[in-house]
């Protein structure tokens, strides 16, 4: 089997200055880091290794913690697009906090309807 071709480090700005600056205390300013990485020519190499790996702490390709969060729910919510017009897209919008569009809304609103005249006709609720 192939590893992973780390061999970006070599080329790394932050090659032996150590990890502190790169792995802030909770609080701590990570403007220093993010100047390095700036400048440093295989900042995109480590972005991706960082978000690929799930590496949760530190400042990698000059992105937060944070940043890598939402890179990694962008990518989820892309791979998984809306199923609109469906009740599942209907939930899916709220999960998302995205509003219903109109399909969505049709979809749930039937859903209801259909589930009301189940409870009707099995004398449920009366
Ligand atoms: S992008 Fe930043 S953390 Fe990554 S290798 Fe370059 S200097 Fe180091
Ligand atoms: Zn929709």
């Amino acid at each position: 089997m192939l590893s992973p071709d780390h061999s970006w480090r070599d080329r790394a700005a932050c090659r032996g200055m150590g990890p502190d600056l790169f792995f802030p205390e909770r609080g701590e300013l990570t403007d220093e880091a993010k100047a390095v990485c700036q400048g440093c020519p295989v900042s995109h190499a480590c972005f991706i290794f960082a978000v690929q790996s799930g590496e949760h702490h530190g400042i990698w390709g000059g992105k937060s913690e944070r940043q890598r969060r939402d890179v990694r729910s962008q990518t989820v919510i892309q791979q998984n697009p809306i199923l609109h017009g469906t009740e599942q897209g209907y939930t899916a919008h709220w999960r998302r906090n995205i509003p219903a569009c109109d399909d969505c809304r049709w979809a749930h609103a039937d859903y209801v309807r259909r589930g009301k005249y189940r409870r009707i006709n099995m004398g449920v609720g009366r």
